[in-house]
């Protein structure tokens, strides 16, 4: 099987274009990687994974941020603003406790755009632009239409955004909106959305750049590059497990994807592979349910519902990369309540790292994870915190204290700090 955790270096077909092909994970068709617009199999409908006839190793690396990783990258260097490098967060009150040995939080907030997202567009972008493709577009459930309108604006590009209507938090609207999308509210829930941008590319509409697209996964593989270099540059080894709230799966299979490609070249063991570790709103959770059966897919949830918007998906379309990821780690996959996700919500803030609510399910999950003794008080651990606080102003709100009015009066004020 192609995803196998050892699966040694493909040979490099006819079709490669410079060492880099695309290959179905279903039958193994291959396709040249730039000739046509392709998101799919053609034989079989399956996932598409971009394959490289040489893997990097950690020499490889060269610069700063998403592009110091080209080596692991179909180009040298992308429509950039620029993204990665993002804070790998000490936060000893929260490691204490959780009670693990180390607890590190991978802050991916600090993105240009306030989400991961950037990663996957900077190169996605730069695909479309190889391509020639003329407009743009996403479906979203806020993040992915804030990152593709600003880079579509920054390679000059026509964008196209579809929301599920009154469930998008104001800050990523409002990016979209100013950068200059065109959005789209469609009337049903962020599956549907997708499904109507499917409909659009597939008529040549669009170029569809939803986690779908195998090259956004390629740009996001810099995350799980980013955090095993520091941490190996901090403690002298890569960290047992690493945690992330799953929506579409796609982080969950570009960080696989990378750490395999890193075991392809030898840059890493099999056994130093962190085990990925998927944290999913009991409203949304159709990625636990096919870990807990152990399915090679999920099963679609129709009706999905939780506060954190970015991971109320109900048909994650990457389960099929992102299942053996969790298998082949030794990791697993939890689900967290809206009001455990609150709490870690402010756990985070007390320690000045300020996240959207999706994001905090990461710290949610490993807390209920330590709790219930599948993770160990030995171990070292890296939370993936995928959006900044201010995404979603009206949660963080909610979940803060509120203002406290005052008359006009400096009197008054100290006598209300008394009282
Ligand atoms: C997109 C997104 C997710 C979900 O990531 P997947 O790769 O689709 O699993 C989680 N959190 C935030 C803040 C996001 O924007
Ligand atoms: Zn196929």
């Amino acid at each position: 099987m192609s995803l196998e955790l050892t699966a040694p270096t493909p040979e490099e077909p006819s079709v490669a274009d410079d060492g880099t092909w695309l290959e179905c994970i279903e039958c193994g068709a291959q396709f040249a990687p730039f000739e046509d617009v392709r998101y799919t199999c053609d034989d079989c409908d399956g996932l598409l994974e971009v394959r490289y006839a040489t893997p990097p190793t950690w020499d490889d690396f060269d610069g700063r941020g998403v592009w110091r990783y080209n080596a692991a990258l179909p180009f040298e260097e992308g429509v950039s603003l620029p993204e990665g490098a993002t804070p790998l967060h000490e936060v000893p009150r929260l490691e204490a406790a959780i009670g693990v040995e180390t607890l590190r939080i991978k802050h991916e907030g600090m993105n240009p755009t306030g989400s991961f997202k950037d990663r996957g567009m900077t190169v996605g972008v730069r695909v479309a632009k190889e391509l020639g493709v003329g407009r743009l577009a996403c479906a979203s459930t806020g993040n992915t239409s804030a990152a593709l309108a600003a880079y579509g604006a920054r390679g000059g590009m026509e964008t196209l955004v579809l929301l599920p209507s009154g469930k998008v938090a104001a800050g990523k609207i409002a990016q979209a909106a100013l950068h200059d999308a065109r959005i789209l509210e469609v009337d049903g829930n962020f599956d549907s959305c997708l499904d109507i941008v499917q409909d659009l590319a597939a008529r040549g509409e669009v170029y569809l750049l939803n986690s779908l697209n195998p090259f956004r996964l390629e740009g996001q593989k810099t995350i799980g590059l980013e955090i095993l270099e520091e941490f190996h540059e901090d403690y002298g080894t890569y960290p047992d497990r690493i945690v992330l709230p799953v929506g579409n799966a796609g982080n969950t299979s570009a960080l696989y994807k990378a750490f395999r490609e890193l075991v392809q070249s030898g840059a890493l063991d099999a056994d130093e592979v962190p085990k990925l570790t998927g944290v999913q709103a009991e409203g949304a959770a159709p990625m636990v349910e096919a870990v807990e059966n152990g399915w090679d897919d999920t099963k679609r949830w129709d009706d999905v519902e939780t506060k954190a918007t970015a991971i109320r998906i109900g048909n994650p379309v990457n389960a099929p990369k992102a299942l053996p990821g969790i298998r082949e780690t030794g990791g697993t996959a939890v689900s967290v309540s809206d009001e455990e996700i609150t709490e870690a919500q402010r756990d985070l803030a007390a320690e000045g790292v300020g996240v959207e609510p999706a994001s905090a399910a990461s710290v949610a999950g490993l807390r209920k994870l330590r709790n219930e003794g599948v993770v160990g008080e030995d171990e070292q651990v890296v939370c993936l915190t995928t959006g900044h606080l201010l995404k979603d102003p009206d949660a963080a709100f909610e979940a803060g204290d509120d203002p406290e009015p005052v008359p006009n009066d400096t009197d008054a004020v100290l006598d209300h700090l008394a009282e």
